[in-house]
């Protein structure tokens, strides 16, 4: 069997992984929140748990079943309802340190008729996009005198183009998925099956500054030829290509999502390394094409443009990226039909592939920020060459 490798000192030395969100970044945001509800025509806005709480309040809970909620109108004011039992949970959050009122409702009381009491008069209320059903519809019986809207494409206004703060939040998740990556020959042979290749990239992942794994798709010979395969108990031959596509988030909340394409000893399809060479040219084309000013359906054609040009247009069957912050697949979208204009701020993946069925497959995604100088930051910087992972089973780490 193979010695652990030393590894470099482990990502969670570095504090960036960890910082909590500035108070002043938090207090900006809820101020633009309040220029954004005028823009859109809403007079307040319910925010419930999840990536949209976490991203005006730096906290959240997983907790639905009592109603949690930022209740901010188009004013500026702000202020934040919890259950009772849960106000614990909430000390010494940069909620407090916002210096946000923060009411608390007891079990057998009403909290939507608190809210309806905040939200007096609002001619149009908005609700976040992933409100459970059963407190909208206790919202809505506690305002009748309100419109109700989706709040989620004016706060998607707003977290699309990410602050200082998020960008060096996702520099650093990003850079704990580069040391993942680099660890691959610990992990990656013949002999394998995917799924325990993946739980070893899981349990590294963590140890290099990951909250958790979200997601570990390693998808060797034919089974990287599906995008969003996971991992299963086939196992791994020699000469296989083999997509890793991983990401989580740092336990600040933000994400990692990054992909390479490995050959197991030498390639068995004479055609792999030409694949991986136009999936190559076609991610960098991708990522050249991200300059303020551009269009996100410039990227996608950038990249999809090498990709038809080699002949292998019919196999690249996605979308070029996603947008990417307190959750993996966020605005904006790198899709043809969508002329969004690239801002500076707006952090997205560029993530071309070659599907052919019953093959292989091959991916090359790195995560991109539109810079200050409106030029591409790159997030992500292991080697896109296509890397030859040891053959044999106890093959050399040297
Ligand atoms: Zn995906
Ligand atoms: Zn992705
Ligand atoms: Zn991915």
């Amino acid at each position: 069997m193979v010695a652990p490798s030393v590894t470099e000192a482990s990502g969670v030395d570095d504090p960036a992984l960890t910082a909590p969100t500035p108070t002043s970044a938090l207090a900006a945001r809820i101020e633009r929140l309040a220029g954004q509800a005028r823009h859109s025509g809403i007079d307040a806005m319910v925010i419930g748990p999840g990536a949209d709480l976490r991203y005006f309040v730096g906290h959240s809970v997983s907790s639905h079943e009592r109603l949690t909620c930022l209740v901010a109108g188009a004013d500026g004011t702000a202020r934040l309802l919890v259950p009772a039992l849960e106000r614990p949970g909430w000390s010494g959050t940069p909620a407090e340190d916002l210096g946000l009122e923060i009411i608390t409702w007891r079990d057998g009381h009403d909290p939507y008729s608190v809210v309806a009491a905040l939200v007096q008069g609002a001619a149009v209320l908005g609700v976040d996009d992933h409100l459970p059903a059963v407190h909208m519809l206790g919202l809505q019986a506690a305002v009748p005198g309100s419109d109700m809207a989706l709040a989620g494409p004016a706060i998607a206004e707003l977290r699309m183009r990410k602050d200082d703060a998020e960008v060096a939040a996702l520099t650093a998740v990003g850079a704990a998925v580069d040391r993942v990556h680099g660890r691959m020959p610990e992990w990656l042979r013949a002999g394998r099956t995917e799924r325990g290749v993946a739980a070893d990239i899981a349990a590294g992942m963590v140890e290099e500054g990951h909250a958790r794994a979200d997601f570990v798709i390693v998808g060797s010979g034919p089974n990287g030829a599906s995008p969003h395969h996971a991992a299963s108990d086939r196992t791994i031959k020699v000469g296989d290509s083999v997509v890793v596509d991983i990401g989580g988030p740092s336990p600040a909340g933000y994400f990692s999502d990054c992909t390479r394409s490995y050959v197991v000893g030498g390639p068995a399809d004479p055609e792999l390394g030409v694949v991986h060479e136009v999936v190559r040219q076609a991610q960098a084309a991708g990522v050249a094409a991200v300059v303020a000013g551009g269009s996100c359906e410039s990227v996608d054609a950038a990249s999809r443009g090498v990709i038809t040009d080699a002949g292998y247009g019919e196999y690249f069957i996605t979308r070029t990226g996603h947008g990417i912050g307190l959750e993996v697949h966020e605005h904006p979208y790198m899709v043809s039909g969508n002329s969004r204009i690239l801002e500076p701020g707006m952090a997205f993946s560029v993530e071309p592939g070659i599907y052919l069925p019953g093959r292989f497959g091959v991916r090359i995604e790195d995560i991109v920020v539109v810079g200050v100088d409106g030029q591409p930051l790159l997030l992500n910087n292991a080697s896109t060459e296509q890397l030859a992972m040891p053959a044999a089973r106890d093959g050399g780490m040297a």
